[in-house]
């Protein structure tokens, strides 16, 4: 696929996997996996399979990351993982302001800000989610919620940390539902997303910043929507729970 932005595939397996089953999972990804160049990939196990999966992992082309993490640096914060707990068990990676955590356990678009700086300043990776509501798509308001909620997010982000963020835009109403998008419903709201990543910096940075799709991404439909221009990538659910399915959506986008 001829892509200005090098595709980046990331599998959040949410709360599945034994730790021997996430070894298996990742044994064989490692395997088919091992010569893919020209896509990034990464795999975010829970909490428990982390250390394992990363040591798995270490120095390959399949890199780990976390679900959520908190943003303050060590203290009484019982239940709670910082980001340098996450890079001490080989993570490069961290998922902020998941759907499921904005919706079930109060995440907001300042707490999404906080962990977003606490996870640039421990140098790892964030993967910044995004999405309206079914109902907010089907008042018009889509536009709206996705600006809110990248404005907030990404608030006071210098352009060389935004060049570090990935955004996902994953419309909540496609999450784990088979309903996916079309592609030019994600298209348009990409688009967006990239222009209001250029108010936050400047347009070439915005043009270098990845932006994933995410919601019931599976290997039949990977390739028409990564094939929109400003799709550069995909946030993936229950098809990443799959060797065979994460293997083969990652064979159909890699030329
Ligand atoms: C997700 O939760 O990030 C996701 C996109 O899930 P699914 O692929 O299962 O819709």
């Amino acid at each position: 696929m001829d892509k200005a932005r090098k595709l980046f595939i990331a599998g959040n397996w949410k709360m599945n996997k034994t730790v021997a089953e996430a070894l298996d999972l990742v044994k064989t990804l490692k395997r088919d996996l091992a010569d893919v160049r020209e896509v990034d990939i990464a795999v975010c196990p829970p909490f428990t399979a982390l250390h394992p999966v990363g040591q798995l992992l270490d120095n390959t082309n399949i890199k780990v990351g976390g679900q959520d993490m908190y943003w303050d640096k060590f203290g009484a914060f019982t239940g709670e993982v910082n980001a340098a707990m996450l890079k001490d068990v080989l993570c490069a990676y961290v998922i902020i302001g998941h759907s499921e955590r904005r919706q079930f356990f109060g995440e907001t678009n300042e707490t999404v800000n906080k962990k977003t700086k606490a996870a640039l300043a421990a140098r790892l990776k964030p993967i910044v989610c995004v999405g309206e509501m079914l109902a907010e798509r089907e008042s018009n308001r889509t536009e709206a919620v996705v600006t809110d909620q990248v404005l907030n997010s990404l608030a006071g982000l210098k352009p060389e940390e935004l060049l570090e963020v990935t955004v996902a835009y994953e419309p909540v109403w496609a999450i784990g539902t088979g309903k996916t998008a079309t592609a030019q419903q994600a298209q348009e709201v990409h688009a967006l997303i990239r222009r209001l990543l250029a108010q936050l910096s400047d347009a070439k940075t915005a043009a270098r910043i990845r932006i994933q799709y995410g919601g019931s991404v599976k290997p039949s439909n990977a390739r028409e929507l990564m094939g929109q221009p400003d799709v550069d990538g995909a946030l993936v659910g229950g098809a990443s729970l799959q060797a065979r399915d994460f293997v083969e959506m990652i064979q159909n986008v890699r030329n």
